[in-house]
């Protein structure tokens, strides 16, 4: 792992790459609430462009659930993983997803209701597979947040697993991660022969990192911040990486090679 001031993401074409990409904090800027966020048409655009330039292996990682993801980004038609990699979808096809166990779930969820009722400003999010508790807007009840969901994980004997993000704790079935989704997209077709490139900006994306390094891929970490990663290039914002996944829309002699 190392940290801080990863160097900028080589030039490369569409023509030979797979592009995994995070959704928020790595293309879209985090909203204060998650159903707060815009695409801008400028966007959807690049990445339909992008789309076409890699033959269709382009697709989102996302710890949003797939149905949002097909609406956020609508009309696009692209790949998707959901929840952290739990549930996956080629295009055309059915999501295929993980079983949870709905039980641990449903007890979970009642105890953070319960708690974000007592603690103004947290927001609980049900996705189906994985429940979120999110407290951007309240950080003071970040400690208390904390042990909550220590409790519940623990009560849940092994159902459920911690996953902690930027301003959320999430809840998860075990056993599926980022990387074991891009892992899957990788060996078929149109991923399967491509270099790997994965942007993300969380904690929840270093699986998707070691996958793709494992695969000798191309690993990017959005932001600045010190915090360690497995990541081998970074970019500093949502902007920054736009510019560069652009590039890769660049005709060979524009790259001077
Ligand atoms: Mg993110």
């Amino acid at each position: 792992m190392i940290s801080a001031s990863l160097p900028p993401p080589p030039a490369l074409r569409a023509q030979k790459v797979a592009v995994f990409l995070d959704v928020d904090g790595t293309l879209l800027e985090i909203a204060a609430r998650p159903d707060a966020v815009r695409v801008p048409n400028g966007l959807r655009q690049l990445l339909g462009a992008l789309a076409v330039a890699t033959e269709g292996a382009m697709a989102l990682v996302s710890g949003r659930p797939i149905a949002e993801l097909a609406h956020l980004f609508a009309p696009l038609d692209l790949p998707l993983a959901g929840l952290h990699g739990l549930e996956r979808r080629r295009v055309g096809e059915a999501p295929i997803r993980a079983m949870p166990d709905r039980q641990a779930l449903a007890k979970a969820k009642a105890r953070l209701v319960a708690f974000s009722q007592r603690h103004p400003g947290t927001l609980v999010e049900d996705k189906g597979l994985t429940l979120a508790l999110h407290y951007r807007n309240a950080p003071e009840h970040q400690g208390a947040a904390a042990a909550l969901v220590g409790e519940v994980i623990q009560a849940s004997s092994g159902a459920l697993v911690l996953l902690a993000g930027k301003m959320v704790f999430e809840l998860k079935p075990p056993g599926c991660d980022k990387g074991q989704a891009i892992a899957c997209f990788m060996q078929e077709p149109p991923f399967a022969g491509r270099l790997p490139i994965f942007a993300g900006d969380d904690v929840t994306d270093e699986a998707g990192f070691l996958t793709v390094n494992e695969l000798h891929g191309v690993s990017i970490r959005i932001g600045l911040e010190g915090r360690p990663t497995a990541a081998r290039f970074g970019q500093a914002d949502v902007e920054a990486l736009q510019g560069w996944l652009a590039g890769l829309l660049a005709q060979p002699h524009e790259l001077g090679s």
